[in-house]
């Protein structure tokens, strides 16, 4: 019998599967690129536990509680807590547990805290990443949704890594806004100039007189 049926593709790439990529829904780098995303996730250097340091500084992933002065929360702060709360990565992880569990594909987790768990998770998911990629049809939205947690995770990590910027106001009533560390700046409006510890004393000003 004749061939002529075209060889399958990767459901993710989507590149035309090898001869030893035979029976499977994805091709190898594409497994590979979905474990490189869950192992980041994980583990106490991970990108969780690192997201979790962000709200609790010093004391890892129990749980969110927010930190810093009422009524000045810092705007990341929401994003932070969706995704380290329960309801977050972890039910991400979780529901995918869940579902790879019914093809026979993972152990489901038993509780604990919200770190343990997301290690737990992918762990049995990286586990039977290879068998999953040759029978679970749904590949494509789990390498998409954990690409997307790993990052998203990563721009709120790197986002709050960005200097914070401060607006401060020239007498002439031009606003700018500087970093704790700049060099100073010259006026836009009025052409003053303005070293490091004279732009700072202008935003001095401007607190004291809101
Ligand atoms: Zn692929
Ligand atoms: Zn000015």
């Amino acid at each position: 019998m004749i061939d002529d049926a075209p060889a399958p593709r990767c459901v993710i790439c989507p590149r035309q599967l090898l001869d030893h990529e035979t029976g499977r829904f994805i091709c190898l780098p594409c497994e590979h690129r979905i474990d490189q995303d869950l192992r980041k996730l994980a583990g106490p250097a991970g990108l969780y536990a690192r997201l979790c340091l962000r709200i609790q500084p010093g004391r890892g992933g129990d749980g969110p509680a927010v930190s810093g002065t009422p009524g000045r929360a810092m705007p990341c702060n929401e994003a932070v807590l969706t995704m380290t709360a329960n309801g977050g990565l972890v039910s991400t992880l979780e529901t995918w547990v869940e579902d790879w569990a019914t093809y026979g594909l993972a152990r489901r987790s038993t509780g604990g805290r919200l770190q343990h768990r997301v290690d737990v998770a992918v762990e049995t998911l990286r586990l039977n990443l290879t068998r999953a990629a040759s029978r679970h049809p749904a590949l494509d939205e789990f390498a998409r949704e954990v690409q997307q947690a790993a990052r998203q995770i990563e721009a709120i990590i790197s986002g709050e890594r960005a200097p914070r910027r401060i607006p401060v106001t020239c007498p002439c009533g031009t606003v700018r806004s500087v970093t704790l560390d700049t060099d100073g700046f010259e006026c836009r409006g009025c052409g003053a100039e303005y070293g490091h510890s004279e732009a700072l004393k202008l935003t001095v000003a401007e607190r004291r007189a809101a």
